[in-house]
């Protein structure tokens, strides 16, 4: 199933993706959904509202897709976690002059709630810097509360996965020895288009081809079998941690291709259009506008 988050006319909702149309469940619900944070009131009654989400497979449709505004799946995440440096050929093209090898550990820097983004609204790059960069990413929509998650039950806890663009302003990141300002800039963590389920994927997200364009050329070009560390070695590190909760989620790292890579660099500039997708899970695109 594909859930998505929308607005039309002003109005919030969550709904059910079906090809080119959206099933409105809020309506279709009866209102029941909390009308703050519906996707993760969803979520978090899943069990629950699962049969009737199915069961409007066959029902008629409330909007075409092409008429609503898509948000972020989860517009307001309790957290939103990501790892850096879990693809080896992006590891590589990050390493080149630096004095540093191979990660031992898993890296984890947050996206903090004003850089999430829906998956087709302009990117702002920002005034301070010209160096800001795009990373294609798969992301994770975590299903249920959830802590000190073995390795080989993490499957359990995850709803969905989406498509992300980790932007990066790189002079920022680089400067100092965490990432966070680097990565939070505002509009910079666009997730969609919509929510995948699970189950939609076989419960595996590691076959997946991911791709990632800019002005139509393709810059990225790797596959989701390829991470270092894997979705369920990632939930068993940051449960061991931290409480996980419905509608958190978790950028789970680049594969090689950045613009800081490329010599010279192909940092965005304004007008340029990145467009990642993901196999089975669509696609985002966002033009980049310069901060006024
Ligand atoms: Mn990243």
């Amino acid at each position: 199933m594909h859930l998505c988050t929308y607005d039309l006319a002003g109005r919030s909702d969550v709904g059910l993706v079906r090809g080119d149309e959206i099933v409105s469940l809020g309506r279709a619900l009866g209102g029941t959904l909390a009308p703050h944070q519906p996707m993760i009131d969803l979520i978090t009654r899943w069990p629950e509202l699962k049969a009737r989400v199915v069961a409007l497979q066959g029902a008629p449709a409330d909007h075409r897709l092409a008429e609503v505004h898509l948000q972020a799946p989860v517009p307001r995440p309790g957290k939103t976690l990501a790892i850096g440096l879990n693809y080896l050929e992006h590891v590589q093209e990050s390493i080149i002059g630096e004095s540093r090898t191979v990660p031992e550990h898993q890296i984890w820097f947050p996206k903090l709630a004003n850089a999430i983004h829906g998956p087709f609204d302009p990117i702002v790059l920002p005034r301070i810097s010209t160096m800001t960069d795009y990373e294609a990413e798969m992301v994770v929509i975590i299903g249920q509360r959830c802590r000190h998650v073995p390795v080989e039950r993490a499957h359990e806890v995850v709803f969905g996965y989406a498509v992300g663009n980790d932007v990066s302003v790189r002079d920022i990141q680089k400067r100092t020895s965490q990432w966070t300002l680097g990565k939070s800039f505002d509009t910079h963590a666009p997730v969609g288009p919509w929510i995948t389920t699970a189950d939609e994927l076989g419960g595996d997200p590691h076959g997946l081809e991911m791709r990632c364009w800019v002005n139509g050329e393709l810059r990225q070009h790797s596959h989701t079998r390829l991470m270092i560390h894997s979705v369920w070695d990632q939930i068993a590190q940051l449960s061991a941690v931290m409480t996980l909760e419905p509608g958190d989620m978790i950028f789970t790292g680049t594969c090689s291709g950045v613009g800081a890579a490329f010599k010279p660099p192909k940092f965005l500039r304004e007008g340029d259009t990145v467009r990642i997708e993901i196999e089975r899970l669509g696609a985002i695109e966002a033009r980049c506008v310069n901060e006024s």
